[in-house]
């Protein structure tokens, strides 16, 4: 486990590290080179880089942690790799609606695959299901995450590559948007965070603008410390209502 830095969850949780590129959102993973950092630091599990390696002596972590907490599921990798057989799938399940004082976040560029495993299975309640859609051709994702009945269903678009044009927001609950960092990072338009943000807003989706990234609105690369996270001057970072009001 480790506390997270990412602004919209508490803790990571990686019972599962290492995966291979799915999309465009991937050529820059910060996933991968944090496992080959991590390798060349020696830690035990990052033995294997970034190749996929299922961790089941992490499957109980969660539930040693007293406080409630938001958790990212497998922020080193992406549960719903072909590689992670479903009967691992379903003891991170397990865990996870064992310990339902805890919220888990999982977030998946393998929308089909994910859509596949709870074809014939139940979400946990506590469970968070998202898809990265990071430019205009991977919005099919959205279809395959509104089959699954979840508590909460979110969108990541991060990084963003493109305008997203019109979005079905039916069955949503909650879009993030953020723009890449780093030294090889691709600009985000301040438009395309616009366009997402009006189409949220008309369908009364809580909208959560992470950060700039790299590139500044102006079109300008410099740090993401700079750049910062207002969007039209304000902070913008809406939290999803669980279905049934909690939030
Ligand atoms: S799916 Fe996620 S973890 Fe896997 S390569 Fe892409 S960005 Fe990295």
């Amino acid at each position: 486990m480790a506390t997270s830095k990412i602004e919209w969850t508490d803790k990571t949780w990686n019972p599962v590290t290492g995966c291979t590129k799915q999309s465009e959102g991937c050529r820059n993973c910060y996933a991968e080179v944090m496992a080959c950092r991590l390798k060349g630091m020696h830690k035990p599990k990052y033995q294997n880089g970034f190749a996929l390696t299922l961790h089941p002596e992490d499957l109980d972590e969660p539930k040693k942690w007293r406080a409630k907490s938001m958790v990212f599921v497998c922020s080193m990798g992406d549960l719903f790799h072909k590689d992670v057989p479903f009967e691992f799938v379903d003891k991170v399940m397990q865990t996870i609606a064992e310990t339902p004082q805890h919220r888990y976040q999982i977030l998946t560029k393998r929308a089909e695959r994910m859509a596949e495993y709870f074809a014939t299975r139940k979400a946990p309640a506590n469970a968070w299901l998202g898809v990265t859609v990071e430019e205009e051709r991977t919005k099919f994702r959205m279809d395959y995450l509104r089959q699954i009945p979840a508590t909460v269903h979110f969108l990541s678009c991060e990084p963003l590559l493109s305008d997203l044009g019109e979005m079905n927001l039916e069955g949503i609950e909650w879009v993030i948007v953020g723009g890449e960092s780093g030294v090889k990072a691709r600009p985000m338009q301040e438009a395309w965070v616009l366009n997402i943000k009006r189409q949220a807003n008309a369908a009364k989706v809580p909208f959560f603008f992470k950060q700039w990234g790299t590139w500044s609105k102006d079109g300008v690369k410099s740090n993401k410390h700079v750049n910062g996270k207002l969007l039209e001057g304000k902070v913008c970072q809406e939290l999803p209502k669980e279905k049934g009001g909690k939030q």
